[in-house]
């Protein structure tokens, strides 16, 4: 079957969003564009209704089908529900939940009341939710009782925008005098028959939070305008058609796993499969076979586990159903590509985007020769550059090829995120000369390719996951014995970095191990196991500037026994 792109030049030369909008259908009589209706009720509406919209597999075994039409349905309940609890667009509905259906439904019935959905990852600690909750003002939570209790019911009383806590199951929880409600029961009681309300391509549909080097996280807006974003990309750069059996093993509680694992897929009218459990080699090349997955979208941590796990282990399981095989999140190692082919027959398609462009801008798609290591080249509808940032306040593009720069975007695609919620001197600091700037630095080689080289700032990404240094290093700083504290990543073989914490100690507290574990031990209940640091080391003291910032950079150099480069801004000598 030829890819649904053929011949990448002539796609790019052909395209503009504006005729592209006429794969979507739009609300019907005219009234604007709305997510839900595109990735499910146009198909549920027509001769999709009975096809299988999403296929869960639980940890215990338990498989259940959701076809189109059950998805309409049940999301038009969930609408109504928040509807009879006075939601009204525009407000924020939480969820934090682990990968069942669940969140679709909830995801797709904020967006058919017009409210905003934002979704947390199940396993941040108390503290990472309790940030999110409290900036994104939500007035509803969906969770279920044990995430309630272990990490949201001590925060309650500091987040007084949530009025309703809607639990899964049929927990009736009332722990702390906080009233819950309960989603089987609210469930029930909503009709199924709701209309979606003429929706704005520019309604606010979606906040993701991510992290920067400086602050707490900022929460990237996105409107319902990114649903043609996704359904192109997904088409385009995934390859996916209709009668796809589509598994995008990203957890919902991130960018990815909504973008690529709930709208895109589904407006392509594509089967998406969603799995419990968590990472077992085994597990996923059973999946895999059993279920014919023909599209598989995953990250390269993951694809390094698999590789770990052998290629006698893959080659137990019949994976011919495979077509199309792409990977996204951190730099995917030459390897992985050269050993994906040689094992499954079938090579990774690396490809690159994030939280900020809502949608993939560089791959390697199907009809492209693969150049493994690299990202891939920019899609139909996406122009990419390699800029310097000048002294007043521009951007330059560096046109030789090969140069170093950083990687900026020309503002134009629908999936660009539209604010930082309630942070426009962030969100303005992301634009210099007409360019979005990504923060990453990257270089083109000669035919356009795209290589990752690094992060420009010091962010984090560990298994596939952005974590801001200082949101780790404020919650070091509240233990007793910690005067100062500093993080950086550790390149890690698997993990890609590791959340690496140096801590200087308050007065006369030893740097023993006991205290070591202790500060591992904190920072794990606070932030939860992704987040928090795994190793720390103790240090005289943290080095600064002279203007007090603490310089990660010379930490990592140091840890790495590399150059330690400029140190003359440096505040105390090096030691
Ligand atoms: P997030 O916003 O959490 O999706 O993280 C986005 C960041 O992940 C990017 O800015 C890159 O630093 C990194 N990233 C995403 N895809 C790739 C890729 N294919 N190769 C290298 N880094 C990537």
């Amino acid at each position: 079957m030829p890819p649904s792109v053929v011949d990448r030049d002539s796609a790019r030369q052909g395209f503009s969003w504006a005729s592209a909008g006429s794969e979507l259908d739009g609300l019907p009589g005219g009234a604007g564009l709305n997510i839900a209706h595109e990735a499910v009720d146009r198909h549920a509406n027509g001769t999709g209704a009975g096809r299988i919209a999403l296929r869960w597999l639980g940890r215990d075994g338990t498989r259940r089908d959701f076809s189109y039409a059950e998805l309409r349905d049940l999301s038009n309940r969930f609408a109504n529900a928040l509807r009879a609890l006075g939601v009204a667009p525009g407000d924020r509905v939480v969820s934090l939940l682990g990968r069942v259906p669940e969140l679709h439904i909830a995801a797709l019935g904020t967006w058919k009341l017009g409210a905003v959905f934002c979704p947390l990852f199940s396993a941040f600690g108390p503290e990472p939710v309790k940030t999110r909750m409290e900036k994104s003002g939500a007035r509803v939570l969906v969770t279920t009782a044990t995430l309630y209790q272990r990490k949201v019911a001590a925060s309650r009383a500091a987040l007084p925008a949530l009025e309703h806590v809607i639990l899964l199951g049929d927990a009736e929880d009332t722990s702390a005098g906080t009233p819950v409600l309960n989603w089987p029961q609210l469930l029930a009681a909503a009709s199924p028959a709701f209309t979606i309300p003429p929706t704005d391509p520019e309604t606010p549909a979606l906040i993701h939070f991510t992290s920067g080097t400086t602050g707490m996280p900022k929460g990237a807006l996105h409107v319902h305008a990114a649903v043609l974003a996704h359904h192109v990309t997904g088409r385009v750069a995934l390859d996916l058609r209709a009668g796809d059996i589509f598994w995008c093993t990203a957890d919902p509680g991130w960018v990815t796993g909504i973008s690529y694992g709930v709208i895109a897929p589904l407006s392509n009218g594509v089967t998406c499969l969603l799995d419990e459990a968590d990472f077992d080699a085994r597990r996923w090349y059973q999946l895999l076979a059993a279920e014919r997955v023909t599209v598989w979208y995953t990250a390269p941590t993951a694809i390094r586990m698999l590789m770990k796990a052998g290629p006698e282990l893959a080659r137990e399981y019949d994976l011919t159903a495979l077509r199309f095989l792409a990977s996204v999140g951190e730099p995917l190692n030459p390897e992985a590509v050269v050993w994906s082919q040689e094992v499954y027959g079938r090579c990774f398609h690396d490809n690159w985007w994030q939280t900020e462009t809502g949608g993939i801008m560089i791959a390697n798609l199907a009809a492209m020769e693969v150049r493994p290591g690299s990202m891939g080249r920019p899609l139909p509808g996406i122009e990419a550059a390699i800029v310097r940032r000048t002294a007043d306040g521009g951007a330059e593009e560096l046109t030789a090829p090969d140069t170093v720069g950083e990687l900026a975007l020309r503002p134009s695609w629908p999936s660009m995120f539209r604010a930082y919620w309630g942070e426009p001197e962030r969100y303005a600091k992301c634009f210099a000369g007409g360019y979005y700037l990504t923060g990453d630095l990257a270089r083109r080689d000669v035919d356009g390719y795209y290589w990752f080289v690094g992060r420009a700032d010091d962010v984090i990404k560990t298994m596939g996951h952005l974590i801001g240094p200082f949101e780790v290093e404020s919650i070091l700083l509240e233990h007793p014995a910690v005067a100062e504290a500093a993080v950086i990543g550790k390149p890690d073989p698997v993990a890609g970095e590791l959340v690496k914490a140096f801590v200087s100690l308050k007065g006369d507290r030893l740097p023993d191990d006991l205290l070591r574990r202790e500060l591992l031990g904190f920072a794990r209940t606070r932030l939860g196991a992704v987040v928090a640091p795994k190793e720390i080391t103790f240090l005289p003291s943290i080095p600064r500037t002279r203007s007090g910032k603490i310089m990660r950079r010379l930490l990592k150099a140091r840890e790495l026994g590399l150059p330690e480069g400029d140190t003359s801004t440096l505040e105390e000598p090096a030691h």
